[in-house]
C-alpha cells in the first residue's frame, strides 16, 4: 500500500564522475592534500561548538583525526532546553519551507562531496566506494524527506463530514526527537534520522556513535549552515552511558530514532516504557542474521560477484550483509571453488585507494571479536578462504575476509559483524524447512534468493519473514525511494528508511472538526 497521493518524483543523487578526460582525480587530490587535516568533533548546542579532549584515531593508520569529548549534564538540559523551545516555531513553519532548508542541505553535501569522502574514509576507515555511495545516500535521503514534508506535511487533508462541519487532519512534529546513529554509515544514516525527523517538525537531538562524531559535527555545521535553525538541532557526542541514558530518562523527549544493536534497542525501549507521564515511539532498526539461498538454477559467475559484495562490501560491516549462504547440496563444490577464486583477489588494505576492496573494521574491540571468531570457526568448521597472518596490514585494525562451511545455521548464535561468510548446504526436498529455520531466528533484516524456477521467488517471498527480499541480485545496497530499507523481529519496528511512510512514524496527527 503507498500512503500518497501521487509517486514522488525521484532523482537520486550522481555519482562521482572518475574519468580518463581528466588529468587527476579531484578525490584522490582532496585526500592527498588534507591528509594531516584535524577537526572539532564535539557536541554541538545552539550552533557553538564545544571544548573537547578526546583524541579520534583513524583505524587503518591511527593518525590523529581530530578531537571529541563527552557532552556534560549541563550541555544536555542546554540542547534540550533550547530545542524544546524551537520546535513550535519550526513545526509552524511548513512541510514546504522546512523541504526548502533540506535542499538546501543536499546541495550544500554536494558541494563537499570530497571533504566528506575523505573524513569517513579517515575516521571510520571506509573505503573510497563506500565513502562515494555514503555521500549519494545522504543526500538522497535529504532530497526524499524533503518531497515526503512537501506532499504531506505542507497543508492539511479535508475530509468529509455531515453537513455544517468542516474536517481537517494534519500531520506536526512530536516534539524533541532524539536521534542515535551508528558508526557504519556514520554520515548516511545520521543524516536520514536527522532530515527525517526535521522534515516532520521535530526539533532533533542528535547523538553519533562514540567512533565517528567528527563526520557528524561536519554534517550538523553543514546543516546550520544551509538554514537549519541552531535551535532547533544540536548534536550531542559521547558515550552511550554517559550521554544516551540520560537524554532517554527526560520527559522533554518525545521520540526516539536508533540505529545499532538488538541488544542496545531492547535496552531504549524498556528505559522508555519505564518513563512516567508519556508514552513514547521507539524507531528501531538493528541488526540481522542474513541469508542466501541459492538453488541448481542459479548462474554461477553471477552468484559469485553477489555473494562477494553482499558478504564483504564494507568489510561486512553492514546490518544488511550476507552472513549465511545455503547452497544446493549439487552445486556447491563447484560454487565454492568459484567463491574461493574470487577472494583471492580481494585487496584488504587502505582506504584513501580506489583499488582497496576491504578497508579495517572500526575498532580494536571488533577487530578482536571477529578474531575470536575466526578462531573458533578454525577448528569447529571448514575453512573454505582465509587471508590472514602477513597477508593482511600489521598496522591498523584490519581483518581479511573468511569464507566457513558450517553444519548448519543453528551454529551461529549472533550476528557476527564483519568480512566473515559462512556456508550452509541444502538437499532440494528440504527447502522448505530450511525457510522456516531462517524464519526460526527471529531476525529478519535481508534475504536473497538466486534462482530462476519458475514461480519459486515469490513463493519463497510469501514465506520468509524479512523486510528486503533480494532476486537475483546482491542483498546490499538498498537506494533511497527505491528499495526502502529495515526489518522485522528481532531486525526492528520498521517503518523503513528512504521508503514513502518513513515520516508517518516522526509525527503526530491532529484532527479539527468544525461546526459551522
Ligand atoms: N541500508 C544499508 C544497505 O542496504 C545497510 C544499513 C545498515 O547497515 O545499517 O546496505
Amino acid at each position: 500500500i503507498y500512503i500518497g497521493h501521487e509517486p514522488l518524483p525521484r532523482k537520486n543523487a550522481k555519482g562521482l564522475e572518475l574519468t580518463d578526460e581528466r588529468d587527476s582525480d579531484p578525490l584522490l587530490a582532496y585526500v592527498e592534500k588534507n591528509a594531516g587535516k584535524t577537526y572539532k568533533g564535539a557536541s554541538i548546542i545552539n550552533g557553538v561548538q564545544q571544548g573537547g579532549d578526546t583524541e579520534v584515531r583513524s583505524p587503518a593508520t591511527g593518525e590523529l583525526v581530530g578531537e571529541t569529548g563527552n557532552a556534560s549534564k549541563e550541555q544536555i538540559d542546554l540542547a534540550l532546553k533550547a530545542a524544546n523551545s524551537a520546535q513550535v516555531t519550526w513545526d509552524r513553519r511548513g512541510g514546504e519551507a522546512r523541504a526548502a532548508i533540506l535542499d538546501a542541505v543536499a546541495d550544500l553535501y554536494e558541494a563537499h562531496t570530497d571533504e566528506l569522502i575523505a573524513l569517513v574514509s579517515r575516521e571510520a576507515g571506509r573505503i573510497l566506494n563506500d565513502g562515494i555511495s555514503e555521500v549519494r545516500e545522504a543526500v538522497d535521503f535529504c532530497r526524499y524527506y524533503a518531497n515526503l514534508a512537501r506532499q504531506h506535511f505542507a497543508k492539511p487533508i479535508e475530509l468529509p463530514g455531515p453537513t455544517g462541519e468542516a474536517n481537517q487532519l494534519s500531520l506536526h512534529g512530536r516534539g524533541v526527537f532524539v536521534a542515535i546513529s551508528p558508526w557504519n554509515f556514520p554520515l548516511a544514516i545520521f543524516t536520514g534520522q536527522v532530515a527525517a525527523a526535521l522534515a516532520a517538525g521535530n526539533a532533533v537531538i542528535a547523538k553519533p556513535a562514540e567512533q565517528t562524531p567528527l563526520i557528524a559535527a561536519r554534517a550538523v555545521e553543514l546543516m546550520h549552515k544551509a538554514g537549519i535553525p541552531t535551535d532547533v538541532l544540536h548534536l550531542l557526542t559521547g558515550e552511550g552511558a554517559a550521554v544516551g541514558k540520560p537524554l532517554l530518562d527526560d520527559l522533554r523527549v518525545s521520540g526516539v530514532a536508533f540505529t545499532g544493536s538488538t541488544e542496545t534497542a531492547k535496552v531504549i525501549n524498556m528505559q522508555l516504557a519505564a518513563r512516567d507521564g508519556q508514552i513514547v515511539p521507539l524507531i528501531a532498526e538493528t541488526g540481522g542474521q542474513n541469508v542466501m539461498i541459492v538453488d541448481s538454477t542459479a548462474l554461477p559467475e553471477q552468484v559469485v560477484d553477489d555473494v562477494i559484495n553482499s558478504a564483504f562490501l564494507s568489510a561486512g560491516q553492514r546490518c544488511s550483509a550476507l552472513r549465511i549462504l545455503c547452497v544446493q547440496e549439487e552445486i556447491a563444490d563447484n560454487l565454492l571453488k568459484m567463491l574461493e577464486g574470487a577472494c583471492q583477489e580481494l585487496v584488504v588494505g587502505d582506504p584513501a585507494k580506489l583499488a582497496t576492496d576491504i578497508g579495517p573494521v572500526i575498532d580494536s574491540d571488533a577487530q578482536q571479536m571477529l578474531f575470536r571468531h575466526i578462531d573458533r570457526m578454525k577448528r569447529e568448521a571448514k575453512t573454505v578462504f582465509a587471508l590472514d597472518g602477513d597477508k593482511i596490514p600489521s598496522q591498523g585494525t584490519f581483518v581479511g575476509p573468511h569464507v566457513f562451511e558450517i553444519a548448519d545455521l543453528n551454529v551461529l548464535e549472533r550476528e557476527v559483524f564483519g568480512p566473515i561468510l559462512h556456508v550452509v548446504r541444502f538437499r532440494a526436498k528440504d527447502l522448505e524447512s530450511l525457510i522456516q529455520r531462517i524464519n526460526d531466528t527471529g531476525y529478519g533484516l535481508t534475504f536473497g534468493l538466486h534462482s530462476r524456477i519458475e514461480g519459486r521467488a515469490d513463493a519463497v517471498f510469501k514465506r520468509v519473514k524479512v523486510g528486503n527480499c533480494y532476486v537475483n541480485r546482491n542483498m546490499v545496497g538498498a537506494v533511497v525511494g527505491a528499495n526502502p530499507f529495515g526489518g522485522q523481529g528481532l531486525s526492528g519496528t520498521g517503518p523503513k528508511a528512504g521508503g514513502p511512510h518513513y515520516l508517518f512514524r516522526f509525527a503526530t496527527e491532529k484532527t479539527k472538526t468544525v461546526n459551522t
